[in-house]
């Protein structure tokens, strides 16, 4: 076959003279070898530029600029390598099939660059696209090899031709599976493995040239004159071919190296705004943990004071008024121990919104203070747009809100102050505001009180009161202990008695517990004075024990902050030992709420007191929000139903029918029932009927002094409430009246003062 005058697949003619002394220049050699390597790192490196750049339009430059690179570097090869041959000959080159060659050298370098251009490709995928690369070059070979002009026929041995054609395909693979693959890399390392790679593909396309050198055949007619010529001047030709192709590869080479470190930088800058902003968010979110409520967004305290001041001034210098509104949810802590926190949270939510929502929301500012609290700012020009206000909050607040699966309403107490009547600086007016709001939870909350200078007096008492107790407590000389007795509808008779403490006050004489527990709680009182009503009431029973009633209970009061202390459990020991009694003789009453708390340490603490044989009541039931699933875990014995169920009955049959069911569940339970504030014997035979163990209240004795305590007893033994025939009158009157503070003498007692 004939094709551009050359002969492929056909054997030799046997006229004619087989040309054998050809030779290659071997610096010339070197010097193509060089080039092709140079080609071959040409074509690592804009492959890689390929993959990182981003910009379409710069991938399109790379793409060219690589091909440009690698067409150039493997013609010029075979430029070089031809110079390099030496025939006994003249041979010339013909022009333009020379740059046809060249030409062919491009579209099949553009194929190699737009094969690397695409970043995930399949293995098949890759060795199509080098069987076309590789045909692209022995195409370019063998078309530069047609531009040979010379007396001689040219004959190509075939084994050594597809030999050449197989070789370009190889290197072509090579080329491009190890530009893929060092695409992504960095380092010294990655950086001579690239230089090593080069220096493969160099010799691939070296060794695809000379294979195909070695399958030319030259045919001379024979008495054709051979001898070795020297060529006008091939070395400097080459030479010159091989710098411009260095300089053409060495300078795309530079571009890319000069891209990269614009990129490294671009991409620095990038991450540095990218710090930069991150920064700048942090410093917000800073600022908004600094000064707003995480859970209700609203302002913290830290906010509100910053405001405050500003608005503070702002009013100084224009002689206006404002309004500080201190709110706080009623029984919140109920919530939080029975439905957890959050449930507590969700409310918070739900109730921050509402406030929000009776605002002025651009002149006003609200603040949650933490837990429950919030405050408000108001703008006013007289007291009554403080109260219209504050009433519009107590309204909104009202508003049933669903929880945990129940709807509930809650209520909120509000303490207000004004600018400046009740104070001139911030820290004044919060004062103010908080004793007002003290005054509306102290009047049964659900209200809201403006500040009255006589609040000051009252918080001077309140503090003046707080000291006496330390006092008291320290001397032990001013707490005395009551007994109210505990009947037991079974046995009828008195089984058990609650200790009740009072305060013999030298000025206001005697005081009823709750007008000094509450101070005892919030100022760390309280386990001290416990421990001493503990251990009195163990005395004092160890004493009536002397008299004859061994089996006689007694049930003492345990304060909610008590079960957070672990030595509770040692304490109740030492005061039974010291006062020689049983422990099945006392019995701890804790309240409902006081069990809500933290429940897994307070179901060890009380699992540990039940270990010593000390029963447990669970006091006030009813008015928290305990399931019966919650006081199933608990290691209760006695259930104490609240007098706020019993006040009632029998008019309300409703009161009536809870009381019912709530008898019933405790038996379920293998609780038993104490009935407390029974005051009639209307209310007694109702809760006879539906099967009371025990009642507690006036209609028997209120708590008495201990030395009243046998007398009480034996008058009821005599006059039993389960002979109603026996009482003078149907429904004895309550013998007395604790709701001022101060306890009256019961009919059966000595009077106190
Ligand atoms: P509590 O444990 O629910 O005690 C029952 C309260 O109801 C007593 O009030 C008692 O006098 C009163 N009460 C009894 N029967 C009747 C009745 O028929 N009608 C009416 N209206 N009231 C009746 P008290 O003694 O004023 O105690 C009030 C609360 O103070 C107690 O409620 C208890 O929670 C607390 N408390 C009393 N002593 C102690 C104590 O030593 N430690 C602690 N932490 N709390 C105590
Ligand atoms: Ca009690
Ligand atoms: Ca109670």
């Amino acid at each position: 076959m004939e094709w551009l005058g050359q002969h492929f697949f056909t054997d030799l003619p046997d006229s004619g003279h087989l040309l054998l002394n050809c030779t290659h220049n071997p610096f010339l050699v070197l010097l193509a070898y060089l080039v092709a390597c140079a080609a071959g790192f040409g074509i690592l490196d804009m492959a890689e530029r390929v993959g990182h750049v981003e910009d379409p339009t710069a991938r399109r430059h790379w793409r060219w600029l690589g091909a440009g690179c690698l067409a150039g570097g493997i013609w010029s090869t075979h430029f070089i390598s031809m110079l390099a041959f030496q025939a006994p000959i003249a041979i010339h080159y013909e022009l333009i099939m020379t740059f046809v060659s060249l030409l062919i050298a491009l579209i099949a370098s553009l194929l190699a660059m737009q094969t690397l251009s695409h970043t995930h490709l399949r293995f098949h995928q890759y060795l199509v696209a080098s069987v076309w690369m590789g045909l692209g070059i022995a195409l370019m070979h063998y078309v530069g090899m047609s531009a040979m002009r010379s007396q001689a026929q040219v004959y190509f041995e075939t084994r050594l031709f597809l030999a050449s054609v197989a070789i370009a395909m190889g290197a072509s693979l090579a080329a491009l599976l190890l530009s893929s693959y060092l695409r992504n890399g960095a380092g010294v390392f990655h950086q001579l493995l690239k230089y090593a790679a080069s220096l493969v593909l160099g010799a691939g396309i070296l060794s695809m040239h000379f294979t195909g050198m070695a399958a030319m055949q030259m045919l001379v007619p024979s008495g054709t004159d051979l001898s070795l010529r020297a060529d006008d001047n091939p070395i400097q030709l080459g030479l010159s071919v091989a710098m411009i192709t260095l300089l053409v590869i060495g300078s795309s080479v530079s571009a890319a190296l000069a891209d990269k470190k614009l990129q490294h930088k671009e991409r620095d800058l990038r991450r540095v705004n990218a710090l930069l902003s991150e920064l700048d968010q942090a410093r917000a979110s800073l600022q908004q943990v600094a000064h707003f409520d995480a859970l209700t967004s609203l302002l913290n305290r830290r906010g509100f004071n910053q405001i405050f001041a500003e608005k503070v001034a702002e009013k100084t210098r224009t002689q206006g008024m404002m309004a500080v509104i201190f709110l706080d949810i009623d029984h919140f802590k109920r919530i939080n121990d029975s439905l957890g926190h959050d449930a507590g949270d969700q409310l918070l939510t739900v109730l921050a919104g509402h406030i929000k929502g009776s605002i002025r929301s651009h002149e006003d500012v609200v603040a949650r203070f933490g837990g429950d609290e919030f405050c408000i700012l108001v703008n006013i020009h007289h007291r009554d747009e403080a109260r219209h206000m504050a009433q519009r909050i107590m309204q909104k607040m009202k508003e049933p809100i669903e929880l945990a699966g129940r709807r509930m309403v809650m209520t909120t107490s509000i303490g207000i102050s004004l600018f400046p009547e009740d104070g001139h600086t911030c820290e004044e007016l919060l004062k103010t505001a908080d004793l007002a709001l003290y005054q509306s939870k102290d009047a049964g909350r659900n209200c809201l009180n403006f500040f009255s200078s006589n609040l000051k007096t009252r918080a001077f008492l309140e503090l003046q009161l707080e000291e006496e107790l330390r006092a008291a407590l320290r001397t032990r000389s001013q707490l005395v202990l009551f007994y109210q007795p505990i009947f037991d509808m079974k046995l009828g008779k008195v089984t058990r008695l609650e200790a009740l403490v009072r305060w013999q006050h030298p000025q206001h004489g005697l005081l009823a517990p709750d007008r000094f527990i509450g101070i005892a709680e919030n100022n760390g009182l309280i386990a001290e004075l416990d421990h001493w009503v503990l251990r009195q009431a163990c005395h004092d029973l160890s004493l009536l024990s002397d008299r004859g009633d061994t089996e006689l209970i007694m049930a003492v009061n345990c304060s909610a902050l008590n079960l957070a202390r672990d030595e509770l459990a040692d304490e109740i020991e030492d005061a039974l030992r010291f006062a020689g009694i049983g422990t099945n003789r006392l019995e701890l009453e804790v309240t409902e709420n006081a069990l809500m708390g933290n429940i897994s340490s307070t179901l060890a603490l009380l699992r540990q007191i039940r270990a010593l044989g000390v029963s447990l009541a669970i006091d006030d039931f009813g008015t928290g929000y305990s399931s019966l699933a919650y006081l199933k875990r608990l290691p209760l014995n006695t259930l104490k139903i609240d007098r706020s169920f019993i006040q009632d009955i029998p008019k309300s049959t409703a009161d009536s029918e809870i009381v019912q069911a709530i008898i019933g569940m405790a038996h379920t339970l293998h609780l038993q029932v104490v009935t407390e504030g029974v005051e009639t014997q209307a209310q007694f035979e109702l809760l006879l009927k539906h099967g009371c163990d025990y009642i507690q209240g006036y209609l028997l004795s209120p708590a008495v002094p201990f030395d009243d305590i046998i007398g009480v007893m034996q008058g009821i033994a005599m006059r039993n409430p389960l002979y109603p025939l026996s009482v003078e009158g149907k429904d004895a009157p309550p013998p007395n009246d604790p709701a001022a503070g101060r306890i009256g003498p019961p009919s059966i007692v000595r009077p106190i003062r």
